[in-house]
């Protein structure tokens, strides 16, 4: 369906919990988040029947986000049934990868065709500090299952934290020449749960461009990234600049979160509840959040702060 500013919408991030086996400093609280009542979150039956809904409106692509999906017991049944939706083309999954190793093959079988995995550090002690409790060892782990489950593309998706990981962009983009796989990097976005971050945190893509001077530029292949490769890589470095050149005016999504609600825009307040319709009333929220969708982030506040009212893991990065 095309918006009133003649963006083709066609991608839906569905986030399946808001729960997470790591706290990461830019997205969750360190106690974790509020637990709601399982009866205020969708049922696997509802999920299934928004993914339909919004499939009958021309959403092709989605992604499996959360929180955690890979902590969702039924992440298998979710996988397969959304896969099978008439319309629905292309079945992505982005995990922090600890719980991978088991579940790559499984998934890959569900239908899932891409895999993005978040890894911030090649440092122990530096993934523990950002994930407040995860082992490097076991997110390396899932990487390895992934490169050997046969999904169509593995990427690596990185949050450049200015005076954490900006000394790693060699050693990352280093990955891209060893191993079959893509490497994104991602400005931080000052969300509802990033405030522990100083000001020097926050540092723009081009970064990458300075450290990686030998990086040439390969053509777009219809995402938010710009693209690029190192000599002799196997795959692309992609720099994704939320913040400092945004990617609004094409933006093509929306996004479902586990309780129900279509977010028309990641960081404006706007919300459309699915919880309890049926079908038909489904299709005509999803028609109203997708007309309300606004243009760009004019929905950021004088400080360049979200407005999104939530944290990364309530909304589904
Ligand atoms: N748990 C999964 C994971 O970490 O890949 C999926 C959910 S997580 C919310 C999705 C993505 O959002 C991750 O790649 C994470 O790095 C990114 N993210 C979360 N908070 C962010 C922030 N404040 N700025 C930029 N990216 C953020
Ligand atoms: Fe969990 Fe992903 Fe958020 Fe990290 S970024 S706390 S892994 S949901």
């Amino acid at each position: 369906m095309v918006d009133r500013f003649g963006r083709d919408i066609t991608y839906m991030r569905v986030s399946v919990t808001e729960l997470c086996n790591l706290r990461c400093r830019y997205c969750m609280p360190e106690d974790g988040i509020f637990k709601k009542r399982h009866d205020q979150m969708l049922t696997e039956e509802e999920m299934i029947t928004a993914i339909r809904a919004a499939a009958s409106l021309g959403i092709r692509k989605l992604r499996i986000t959360g929180g955690e999906p890979l902590v969702k017991k039924n992440i298998l049944s979710i996988c397969r049934r959304a896969s099978q939706v008439p319309g629905i083309r292309e079945l992505c999954i982005t995990t922090n990868a600890i719980l991978l190793p088991p579940l790559a093959r499984p998934l890959r079988e569900a239908g899932v065709s891409r895999v993005n995995i978040s890894l911030d550090s090649l440092d122990a002690r530096k993934f523990r500090t950002i994930t407040r409790c995860g082992e490097l060892r076991q997110a390396a782990e899932g990487i390895r299952a992934a490169l050997e489950a046969g999904f169509e593309k593995v990427k690596l998706n990185t949050v450049l934290i200015g005076g954490f990981n900006d000394d790693e962009i060699p050693d990352l983009a280093e990955l891209t020449r060893r191993y079959p796989l893509d490497l994104r990097f991602i400005e931080l976005m000052p969300m509802v749960d990033s405030g522990d971050f100083s000001p020097e945190a926050f540092i723009p893509c081009k970064v990458v461009l300075e450290k990686l001077p030998e990086l040439r530029p390969v053509s777009p292949d219809g995402g938010v990234a710009r693209l690029y490769r190192l000599p002799g890589a196997q795959g692309n470095i992609g720099l994704i600049s939320p913040v400092s050149a945004h990617f609004c005016a094409a933006c093509s999504r929306i996004r479902l979160t586990a309780d129900g609600i279509i977010k028309p825009c990641l960081h404006s307040g706007e919300e459309y509840s699915l919880k309890g319709l049926a079908y038909e009333d489904m299709v005509e929220e999803l028609r109203r959040a997708i007309l309300c969708k606004p243009l760009w982030r004019g929905v950021l506040d004088a400080e360049n702060h979200s407005r999104a009212g939530r944290s990364m893991n309530q909304i589904g990065g």
